[in-house]
């Protein structure tokens, strides 16, 4: 399939967003009037990110103060595909969230019940507010068996200043100190995030893209899902990290800008 063919069959563009259609919340190039071309071919958008510290709320009004925010958007973040993942496999256990308050009140409207005394499972966020107490007592329910959950991989986070630790580097500490590794990982690249699109919009893979500036986690999660991918060069990815990566997307874009000229 070639990327016109792709471009004027999918319905839903699953955006990246740093490093995807803004660089630290500078919109790169056109992407609002691109964004705009995308909504008026009828094709559905979600900002899609593994950051777990803040609520789809708060995207929504940073997306607006950007300017990009459009009726009939959506956002979607690994901390909402962790609830939706947790209210289905299991539905009723207690839950102890290593997380920001905002994502605790979150998935408190999911309907889950959180506890701080011996959880069934530990779901561990992009913790923002993390203390010593909180790495105690999640470490001490792992080593008693708890199920263990991680919003997402990613080791860092991307920033205008020194990248800082995110939840994959909390993992690593975690490992140290309990000997446990997730059970599971909801963000992307791994399915439970693609499981939860399919299920919103009740579409066959293939009429979904994922669009993102990075192999590892972005096009590694639109492979394993089975969803198109879409590399844009403006982010992270050079043309000497794409010859070295295994993972390989099914079309490269300088930006998510030249799409305009194949749909
Ligand atoms: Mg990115």
């Amino acid at each position: 399939m070639d990327l016109r063919q792709m471009t004027r069959e999918a319905e839903v563009f699953l955006l990246d967003m740093d490093g995807t259609i803004y660089l630290d919340e500078t919109p790169i190039g056109d992407m609002k009037n691109t964004l705009q071309v995308l909504r008026r071919a009828g094709k559905k958008l979600v900002y899609f990110t593994n950051n777990s510290s803040k609520t789809a709320e708060e995207y929504e009004n940073k997306l607006k103060r950007i300017g990009f925010w459009e009726e009939g958007d959506f956002v979607y973040t690994s901390g909402m595909a962790t609830a939706e993942y947790l209210k289905e496999f299991y539905p009723e256990k207690s839950v102890y969230l290593v997380g920001t308050d905002v994502l605790k009140e979150n998935f408190r409207q999911y309907g889950i019940r959180l506890t701080e005394e011996s959880p069934d499972v530990c779901v561990l966020a992009y913790d923002t507010t993390l203390t010593y107490e909180k790495l105690k007592k999640i470490n001490r329910y792992l080593v008693e068996g708890a199920v263990y959950i991680a919003t997402h991989p990613d080791a860092v986070c991307p920033s205008k200043e020194v990248f800082p630790p995110d939840v994959g580097s909390f993992i690593a500490l975690l490992k140290v100190s309990s000997g446990r590794e997730p059970d599971v990982i909801c963000g992307k690249p791994f399915s439970a995030m693609g499981d939860c699109i399919l299920r919103k919009f009740s579409l066959a893979r293939n009429k979904i893209v994922m669009v993102g500036d990075r192999l590892h986690t972005d096009i590694r999660f639109g492979v394993n899902n089975g969803f198109h991918t879409l590399l844009v060069m403006s982010g992270e990815t050079t043309r000497e990290i794409m010859a070295a990566s295994p993972d390989h997307a099914e079309f490269v874009l300088d930006s998510l800008n030249d799409i305009v000229k194949y749909l």
